[in-house]
């Protein structure tokens, strides 16, 4: 069996393995633009970290796995085979698109200009390096998760920043107007300017960006744009396309033996929504079951959630799933809990406040896949922790899905 697997983030390598360990003998082909990483902690690297923490996988990884690993774009999927951008064809029985996204430019007058970053790659974040370092002020487009950890970085480097969010609140759509404002306060002290419900008109400057407007003008040496990703999709025939690769839970396209993970797939979430989920654990579980499935496996993924931490600053945040429905909510000092319920199942959980709350994640995800009746609601969220005797059956089910 010939296997390409398009792109070597989290979800191309996890795919990798998973197919080595069913098929000794096949010949898996890894065909990406960049070498293996994670941007994950791309804040971190820009805070001086060494570049080894954003490594994924180990030096002889594709010697061991016996996987043959080509630096190249895929300009086009055909039928059987996939186009290289230079020109190159090759054939293949079982193919993955894991090629992840892109980072969406908003079109905004001026946007062009040097000085003016997206922060997505190591080479985004090498470059925004370089340029803090002769700069004083900098401004941040959008207030997301990856948004204030770009904040967080820029003002420990000693750059004045200027956050501008065009909705009314930090981390819109991911927690609730108490833990947004929490956090707004958080980086106020921190020294950052956070500006909501603005739109950037323009951006000024000669060559490189001057200032940006956003209401007010502001003076910048540098931005970056943190504006939301969109699926980095090859040129492709005959599979169904809506917002990424449509797949069902085999991870497999509308076209047999063509499978998509990661970014770029729209898979059925946990509630039974087809959506996007680009978080890094989705990439690895998807990456996975897509895998074991390319190697004549029979596994089903049981749907992703959306999971946001932001771990940076004093007020560290924790959100997963939907906040819809009832909820109960619990403060207590510096800490902020909310949990979403319908019925007795528990929907979504926002934490701010406490650092320990973040290492909740794989709990709360569990408690919601596997619809574990929660009873005493306010406890839950008093305590969620004494839902650890769930731990047991949550490793269990975690060894189950390795
Ligand atoms: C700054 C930043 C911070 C983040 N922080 C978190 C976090 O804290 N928690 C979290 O869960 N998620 C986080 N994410 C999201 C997470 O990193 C992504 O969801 C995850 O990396 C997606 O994995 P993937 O394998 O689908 O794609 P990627 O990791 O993006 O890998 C895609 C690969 O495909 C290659 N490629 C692209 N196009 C082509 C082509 N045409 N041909 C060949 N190769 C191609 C690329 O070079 C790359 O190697 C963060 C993302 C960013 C940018």
């Amino acid at each position: 069996m010939d296997y390409v697997i398009a792109g070597c983030g989290g979800a191309g390598i996890n795919a990798a393995s998973a197919i080595r360990k069913l098929d000794k003998k096949g010949k898996i082909v890894i065909i990406s633009k960049d070498d293996p990483y994670t941007p994950v902690f791309l804040a971190d690297y820009l805070l001086g970290e060494d570049e080894s923490k954003l490594h994924i996988v180990e030096k002889d990884f594709f010697e061991k796995l016996k996987l043959e690993f080509i630096k190249g774009e895929i300009k086009q999927v055909r039928d059987s085979s996939v186009t290289l951008n230079n020109g190159e064809e090759i054939g293949f029985d079982r193919l993955l698109i894991a090629t992840g996204s892109k980072p969406f430019r908003p079109p905004v007058p001026g946007i062009d200009k040097e000085n003016i970053f997206t922060f997505h790659s190591l080479g985004d974040a090498a470059r925004i390096k370089e340029v803090a370092r002769e700069s004083e002020r900098a401004a941040v487009v959008g207030a997301g998760p990856v948004g204030l950890e770009i904040a967080y970085a820029l003002t420990e480097l000693g750059l004045k920043v200027f956050v501008i969010e065009m909705m009314e609140r930090v981390l819109p759509g991911i927690v609730d107007e108490e833990i947004a404002e929490m956090v707004e306060s958080e980086f106020r002290r921190l020294g950052v300017e956070i500006i909501t419900g603005r739109k950037v008109e323009e951006f000024t400057g000669e060559k490189k960006v001057k200032s940006l407007i956003a209401g007010d003008e502001i003076e910048v040496d540098l931005a970056v744009l943190s504006t939301g990703v969109t699926p980095n999709l090859p040129e492709m025939e005959g599979i169904r396309i809506r917002q990424g690769v449509v797949v069902d839970r085999r991870m497999e396209s509308s076209k047999e033996g063509v499978f998509a993970a990661g970014d770029v797939a729209e898979a059925e979430d946990v509630f039974g929504t087809f959506c996007l989920t680009p978080t890094w654990t989705s990439a690895v579980t998807q990456g996975k079951i897509a895998g074991t499935n390319m190697a004549g496996g029979n596994v089903y993924h049981e749907g992703s959630i959306r999971m946001n931490i932001v771990k940076k600053s004093d007020v560290p945040v924790l959100s997963v799933g939907k906040m819809e429905g009832d909820s109960e909510t619990f403060r207590g000092g510096k800490i902020f809990r909310r949990a979403y319920f319908d019925g007795d199942f528990l929907t979504g959980f926002q934490s701010a406040g406490i650092h320990s709350d973040l290492s909740l994640s794989g709990l709360i995800q569990f408690l919601i896949k596997k619809r574990v009746p929660v009873k005493d609601k306010k406890l839950f969220v008093r305590r969620p922790q004494s839902f650890r005797n769930w731990s047991r059956l949550h490793n269990l089910a975690l060894a189950g899905n390795s």
